[in-house]
């Protein structure tokens, strides 16, 4: 067979752990022998990140707005016992917020499903995504310890001078507040990539929020989805025979439970955090949710939304066995082969793409499966297999396909 051509290349992102593992096994099991992969390589491994002083996840980032689809490996984001492990000369902040900083965009989790692995919630029959805003609120919000009584005031100073004040609270005792923010500009490209992800996946649209009770913050976010929907996208959810919908965020939770999946349920950064472990524990496994990062502007950047594995890597280390999950970076590559066949108009990309995630999903339904699913799964006696064989079974099912 001869291998497939590509145009324009990928930005590949490579990372640590057993995750790093993983994704040099994919390459020469599952892509190199078929693609003639065109690749922008940046090594995000943790040692590389230190010795160019964070310099290489911005030149990613960059080189994912100039060419448009990225694909990253799980990385390390530097903690304490890191700085020590790694000898790093800082605490270098998480790859994935430099990312999403620099492209502005929302992440959209969304899990695989496979027969045998079945979701906790009886009528979820297809995969619900979760679109999670990924700034202001909670997360960069001030807070105060009040020591006892005084009275708590919400200032904003306009830069004319002008003033507008809120008493939040007399307080006769101690007690605590918060202030958080948001911004129009965020909220707009909060908007705008959910209503493009759900024209692309062909899925409605849902978003909720507590706007009955915060009439100001919260319905800035309703009235902002809305008016972007009205001006932008209404012509073309129509024509696409999806809808959009809001709702208030306990109703949303209600009816998410009883739905059939589906969909994509827009979040505000708190829910977002919130409902997609939810969502991910529900669905069966976090090794089988996909994460990709939306700029407002169509700039994709596809990764496994489980990280690297840490456990798993210091027993290969030691030569010990392991059964890790290769899926959802697989699904990563798929999902980025994929839409740069869109991109370029390569079609033939996007076929190969399907075909790899069929042979995955085929793989576990034969009953070949990693340690984490054959715990899980419905199905009697699956074989468990260590992440080399489990690779080695898909290429077999893929080679069928082929
Ligand atoms: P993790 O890598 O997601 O793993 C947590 C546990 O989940 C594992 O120990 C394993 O359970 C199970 N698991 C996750 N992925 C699996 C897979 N593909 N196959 C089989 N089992 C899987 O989280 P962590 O150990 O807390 O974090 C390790 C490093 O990842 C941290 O340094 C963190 O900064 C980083 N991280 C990166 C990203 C990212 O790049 N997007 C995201 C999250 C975390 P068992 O051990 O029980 O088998
Ligand atoms: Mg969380």
């Amino acid at each position: 067979m001869e291998k497939l051509q590509m145009k324009t290349p990928l930005v590949e992102m490579d990372g640590d752990e057993m995750t790093r593992v993983l994704w040099k096994l994919i390459k020469d099991e599952l892509l190199l022998p078929y693609i003639d992969l065109k690749t922008e390589y940046y090594d995000l491994g943790l040692k590389h990140r230190d010795e160019t002083d964070d310099q290489v996840t911005v030149d990613a980032a960059n080189a994912i707005r100039r060419l448009g689809v990225g694909v990253k490996c799980a990385t390390i984001t530097p903690n304490a016992a890191r700085v020590t492990e790694y000898n790093l000369k800082k605490m270098w902040k998480s790859p994935n917020g430099t990312l999403r900083a620099i492209l502005d965009g929302t992440v959209f989790r969304r899990p695989i499903l496979v027969k045998g692995i079945e979701p906790y919630v009886k009528t979820w029959e297809k995969p619900i995504t979760i679109a999670r805003h990924a700034y202001g609120d909670v997360y960069k919000a001030v807070e105060i310890k009040v020591p006892g009584p005084g009275k708590a005031e919400l200032v904003f100073t306009g830069e004319d001078g002008i003033e507008q004040r809120e008493t939040i609270q007399e307080f006769t005792g101690p007690g605590i507040i918060q202030g958080m923010h948001n911004t129009n500009k965020s909220i707009e490209s909060f908007a705008h990539s959910c209503f493009n992800f759900a024209l692309d996946a062909k899925e409605d649209l849902w978003f909720a929020t507590k706007d009955t009770i915060s009439k100001k913050y919260d319905h800035t976010f309703k009235d902002i989805f809305q008016e972007i929907y009205d001006k932008e996208y209404k012509e073309k959810f129509e024509k696409a025979g999806i809808t959009y919908f809001y709702t208030l965020i306990d109703d949303a939770v209600a009816r998410v439970i009883r739905s059939h999946g589906g969909f994509i349920w827009a979040c505000k950064n708190y829910d977002g955090d919130v409902m997609s472990d939810m969502v991910a524990t529900a669905f069966g496994s976090l090794s089988m949710m996909t994460s990709v990062l939306v700029s407002p502007d169509g700039k994709y950047e596809y990764e496994a939304a489980h990280g690297t594995v840490q456990r798993h890597y210091y027993k290969y280390l030691k030569g010990e066995p392991t059964s890790t999950n290769p899926l959802a970076t697989i699904f990563a590559w798929s999902g980025a082969l994929r839409k740069r066949g869109e991109l370029d108009g390569t079609p033939e990309l996007g076929v190969f793409a399907d075909k790899l995630e069929k042979a995955c999903i085929q793989t576990i339904e034969n009953g070949d499966m990693t340690k984490d699913l054959a715990l899980i799964t419905t199905m009697k006696d699956p074989h468990t297999c260590g992440t080399e064989e489990f690779l080695a079974c898909i290429r077999k099912t893929l080679e069928e396909l082929l």
